[in-house]
């Protein structure tokens, strides 16, 4: 194969449109799979193959178009596109690489097998008995976490149960579909890192992240974590372990619980730049978006290092239905120091992802705590109504 020079990339979020500056920076031409000509990729990626993500017949032509293929989320129909691979297409992350983490529970059983620590864990399924999913759930003690296996995101699908009986009620209420329980972590913090790994083997890590949840959705991000630089190196070690143990090329998220006593556990891996990263858009040297294409396209990956001493990002998630763009809050964000927002163009819903705000914090006297909490608040207030 020669040089790689089209890549294209299933989805046309804002995970694909955040690859622009990436993707001009290393003279690649982007071409997105997504269904819509309103998605946000579809500004920076002016010819889309419009169909669904899981659509492999659409990925056929994508494939005809492009030199590699790589994805921008996990809604794909990976035995679909098996003969693909087989022709010769070739996708990066490679399918096998990727097949372990698209469901969460062989996300977790890779997990194990590679020696890294997990929640206690066990699957149900439609036709496991009551009796024996009963007996399982007072194993792992409550409240325990019910996860639906296949296509949770942003908190859709985890759900944190105080007793038996409420188990037993959520998962009737969502038809019994196969479904993960696992032990409640009591964690301190949770933490995340973006790791890329290259054909050649090469691993880069970025800096381990605090992140914070609202209602089980990520709204803020601070990097670096403030833990210690030990817990920092465990956390690049285990992501560094995994993208090994999985030949695994491209940029891959890693969210990880701190519990009591400096334990760290996995709490879910994402096999394609993650809103844990989004920060290094502005705080890093070299993106994750920039990164994931470096890694695909076996440029050499760039430097983690991040351009700031400290870096705070927050999500503006949508509180209510309209087609209101929010220009004027935008402006007074973009007004704050240090302070770049970045806007997908997606139409307001409660929920929704619709932009990100990063700061990047000067250094700081003293530990820079109240610096953050500052930063934070300066914008979650701009944003987001009050209670
Ligand atoms: P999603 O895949 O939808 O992002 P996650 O599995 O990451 O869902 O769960 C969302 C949030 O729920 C986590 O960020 C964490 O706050 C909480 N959570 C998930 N699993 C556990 C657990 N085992 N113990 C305690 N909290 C958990």
């Amino acid at each position: 194969m020669g040089q790689i020079q089209r890549v294209g990339i299933i989805g046309g979020g804002q995970l694909a449109w955040m690859m622009a500056d990436g993707a001009a920076q290393l003279g690649l031409d982007l071409v997105v799979q997504t269904p819509h000509a309103t998605d946000p990729a579809v500004a920076i990626a002016p010819e889309p193959v419009l169909a669904p993500v899981a659509d492999a017949t659409a990925t056929a032509v994508l494939a005809d178009r492009c030199d590699v293929i790589s994805f921008e989320n996990e809604f794909i129909n990976l035995a679909a596109l098996a003969p693909l691979a087989a022709a010769g297409v070739s996708f990066r992350p490679s399918l096998p690489a990727i097949a372990p983490l698209l469901d969460k529970y062989s996300q977790r059983q890779c997990l194990e097998a590679a020696g890294l620590p997990n929640p206690r864990f066990v699957a149900l399924f439609p036709d496991t008995p009551l009796p024996e999913a009963e007996s399982h759930a007072r194993a792992l003690g409550f409240p325990l976490v019910m996860k639906t296996q296949r296509l949770g995101y942003d908190g859709q699908g985890t759900f944190i149960l105080p007793t038996w009986e409420a188990c037993q009620q959520t998962w009737d209420q969502i038809q019994r579909v196969p479904v993960l329980l696992e032990e409640f972590i009591p964690f301190e913090k949770e933490l995340a890192i973006m790791v890329a790994r290259a054909g050649s083997g090469q691993v880069v890590t970025y800096p381990t992240v605090e992140t914070q949840q609202v209602d089980q959705v990520c709204r803020r991000v601070v990097a670096p974590a403030a833990v210690s630089a030990e817990i920092q190196a465990q956390v690049a070690t285990l992501a560094t372990t995994l993208v090994t143990a999985l030949d695994y090329v491209g940029v891959l998220g890693m969210e990880l619980f701190l519990a009591p006593g400096g334990r760290l556990l996995v709490n879910e891996v994402a096999p394609r730049t993650h809103n844990s990263g989004h920060y290094t858009l502005d705080a890093c040297v070299t993106s994750q978006f920039e990164q994931q294409l470096r890694a695909v396209s076996d440029r050499p990956l760039g430097s983690s290092a991040m351009t700031c001493d400290r870096a705070v990002m927050v999500n503006l998630l949508g509180f209510e239905t309209t087609d209101q763009d929010y220009a004027e809050v935008r402006s007074h964000l973009a007004a704050l120091p240090h302070t770049h927002v970045h806007w997908y163009g997606k139409t307001a819903r409660p929920g929704r992802k619709l932009g990100h705000v990063t700061i990047c914090l000067p250094q700081a006297e003293d530990d820079g705590e109240a610096q953050v909490a500052a930063a934070i608040q300066a914008i979650e207030t701009l944003w987001y109504p009050p209670l």
